[in-house]
């Protein structure tokens, strides 16, 4: 159920998907998705869906991974990153092998403990992780060159745009019943770009922490 021939079938079926990068593919391909759900779900880890991790929340599809991954990197490496929602790490842990730092933040504190530990069991040494609301992201660390948002904002918060490098990028759900993905890219100083992507389904980016 976790053997490399399942994760292989994986990468396959993220190939027919449309998934394009190598580099993409081989991170998802080398990070074990089953080590960040409960056992009892294992033997789901390799499906294409979303599955619980508690607290409400849940661990990405492999597939929206695959696509923010590929969006943020736009095929070049990436050096400093922000990711918002941290839940169980599995995200963070693919963006560790796209980026030479990470920085991830999770609103929920027993998340962020989990998250550590398999993120620690990965050995994914060059991620740093924050219990704190990501609305107002990370301004001790910026700019960051991509910043990539893993649950449903109303809005496009404006401290993360502030915290984009010019040419960072920042992808980031948007819409409450009805959600769409979106990339901001920072063409200048003053200007931004915003293209508007497909329809995807997250849950909700929450204020405070708890
Ligand atoms: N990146 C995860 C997806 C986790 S689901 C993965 O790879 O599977 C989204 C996460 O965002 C949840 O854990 C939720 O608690 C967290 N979240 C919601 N609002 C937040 C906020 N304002 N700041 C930080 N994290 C938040």
């Amino acid at each position: 159920m976790t053997s490399q021939r399942t994760r292989d079938r994986m990468l396959s079926r993220l190939r027919d998907q449309g998934i394009k990068d190598e580099i993409v593919l081989s991170a998802i391909g080398n990070t074990p998705r089953h080590i960040f759900v409960d056992e009892a779900l294992s033997i789901r880890a390799y499906e294409d869906v979303s599955l619980p991790i508690g607290f409400g929340q849940t661990i990405s599809q492999p597939y929206i991974v695959a696509r923010m991954s590929e969006l943020l990197r736009n095929g070049q490496p990436m050096q400093k990153v922000l990711e918002i929602g941290t839940g169980c790490g599995y995200q963070t842990a693919v963006l560790s092998k796209l980026a030479k730092e990470v920085y991830s933040v999770e609103r929920i504190r027993p998340l962020v403990m989990k998250a550590r530990g398999h993120l620690r069991e990965l050995k994914c040494i060059n991620v740093k992780l924050a219990h704190a609301d990501g609305n107002i992201g990370l301004s001790e660390i910026a700019p960051f060159d991509a910043i990539l948002v893993t649950a449903a904002a109303s809005h496009i918060p404006q401290d993360l745009l502030d915290q984009l490098a010019v040419h960072g990028r920042l992808v980031i759900p948007v819409g409450t019943d009805d959600q769409v993905l979106y990339l901001v890219e920072r063409v200048s100083q003053t200007e931004y770009r915003q293209t508007k992507l497909e329809p995807v389904k997250f849950v909700p980016l929450l204020g405070g922490t708890s």
